[in-house]
């Protein structure tokens, strides 16, 4: 079609010959496959053919069997090129990457378990409110260098400090930070500010906010560049959520707000109470409801649930309060356009998708519900008195997330039993490992 041949010509004009054809898969990892330049035409045409149960092997190689995947015989799905999104590389000379479109080869239909459409169909639900979430992601994470020494082979870069909270370029002698920022901005991603986070080695970098699909897929396809860019230095981004015990975690903060049908912040109302609309105070209460639910989208991994503390500016209560960073949801002090709340609840393992889907069918079910929330958290608070704690582990995080049957009406009956069956498998996987920490406790003492 032209539209497929404008992309090519534009896209060979900039000396690319191979595109990385890239989806999200159910954790967030992404998935790709490198088509060289003269077969995306025909890849566009007829879908490039991936293993469906890819899709639930784990990182450790186990095939986690999950509906339509092993139990079907290893069927495909396929993944069409969105060349709409294609974006050259900054640091893969002649290499673009595109999104691909998940399709169930036999219905043509989105995959079930596709991330992205989940969202899509979460989106839709909005508009029929005549609702247009906006969201803009925050992320943290860790940088690590090798270092044969170490359990793990890898410390955080640099270890120590003068690495403080947005210590400035002291806290990173090696540029990290500015050369990542630049290499984003160049690869379209929207970035807008970087910064040392509170540990040595920790990062973080904020993403303007766009509608939440465009949101999501900007979020994705940044973990994705930042651990290309760190592994090209011979270095490891990781975004899990806790990755040592002597610093703190690595958050996935979520901006939220919401465009009426005219283009104006459905979040702002001088004359409402906090100067928030109804809606606005209907989503924090809706998303507050369902936090224990949303847990297992926003901590999907059992490190998740060691991130959450008082004192560690992690949530660990379901709460919220007005420009407080001791509570789970906060109400940053702009109004106006700028008015909207930041879910502080997601860590950074969090698959972006899932994470923006889940929050955003919370807060349209607490729109719909039409309820207030509780009155605002005053001060540096963590009054168990007063707010119910958030789940403590990942099980328990699935087991109300099975129970919330509001909210996984929405996210659908096949989504829910794929993610389910494979986060629960991953429960019993670590319920079977015998940590470092259990042989110190127990092997000499008793
Ligand atoms: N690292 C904290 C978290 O895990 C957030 C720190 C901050 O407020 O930037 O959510
Ligand atoms: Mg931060
Ligand atoms: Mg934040």
């Amino acid at each position: 079609t032209p539209d497929i041949r404008r992309h090519m010509e534009r896209l060979a004009a900039e000396g690319v010959d191979v595109v990385r054809v890239v989806y999200p898969d159910l954790i967030g990892t992404d998935r790709a496959r490198d088509v060289l330049l003269d077969h995306l035409p025909s890849a566009c045409e007829h879908g490039l053919a991936f293993c469906r149960a890819v899709y639930h092997t784990t990182p450790q190689g186990d095939v986690v069997p999950v509906a339509g995947g092993l139990d079907a015989g290893l069927p495909d799905v396929s993944v069409r090129p969105d060349l709409s999104t294609a974006a050259v590389l900054p640091w893969e000379p002649g290499v673009a990457t595109c999104l691909g479109e998940v399709t169930d080869p036999a219905t043509s239909a989105p995959a079930p378990e596709s991330p992205r459409d989940l969202l899509r169909t979460v989106l839709a639900r909005c508009a029929e409110q005549g609702l247009r979430p906006v969201v803009g992601p925050e992320l943290e994470y860790f940088l690590l260098e090798p270092a044969p020494e170490t359990p793990t082979g890898w410390r955080r870069a640099p270890e120590t400090t003068g690495a403080v909270y947005t210590a400035g370029l002291r806290a990173d002698p090696g540029n990290h930070l500015l050369r990542t920022l630049r290499a984003l901005r160049d690869l379209g991603l929207g970035v807008v500010t970087g910064n040392h986070e509170f540990d040595g080695g920790q990062y973080e970098i904020n993403l303007t906010h766009s509608s939440a699909l465009d949101a999501a897929d900007r979020a994705f396809r940044f973990k994705a560049a930042v651990k290309e860019l760190a592994r090209k230095e011979g270095n490891l981004a990781t975004f899990m959520a806790k990755p040592f015990g002597d610093a703190g975690g690595s958050g996935f903060h979520l901006h939220l707000s919401c465009e009426d049908t005219e283009g104006r912040n459905a979040f702002d109302d001088p004359s409402g109470a906090y100067g928030l609309s109804a809606t606005a105070r209907h989503a924090i209460a809706g998303i507050l409801a369902h936090a224990p639910a949303l847990a297992a989208l926003a901590n999907p991994t059992v490190n998740s649930y060691k991130r959450f503390g008082p004192d560690t500016l992690a949530p660990w209560l379901i709460d919220w309060g007005l420009d407080n960073r001791s509570a789970m949801v906060r109400i940053p002090p702009e109004r106006g356009s700028g008015a909207r709340l930041e879910l502080r609840l997601g860590d950074a393992s969090a698959n972006p998708y899932l994470l923006i889907a889940g929050t955003i069918a919370a807060a349209l079910l607490g729109v719909q519900a039409g309820e207030e929330p509780e009155a605002p958290l005053e001060g540096y608070g963590y009054d168990t008195a007063r707010s119910a704690l958030l789940p403590t582990s990942l099980s328990a995080a699935l087991d109300a997330l099975e129970a919330d049957t509001a909210l996984t009406d929405i996210l659908g009956k096949d989504f829910t039993t794929s993610f389910l069956t494979y986060k629960r498998d991953e429960v019993k996987r670590f319920g079977r490992h015998v940590t470092d920490w259990e042989f110190t406790e127990y092997a000499y003492h008793l």
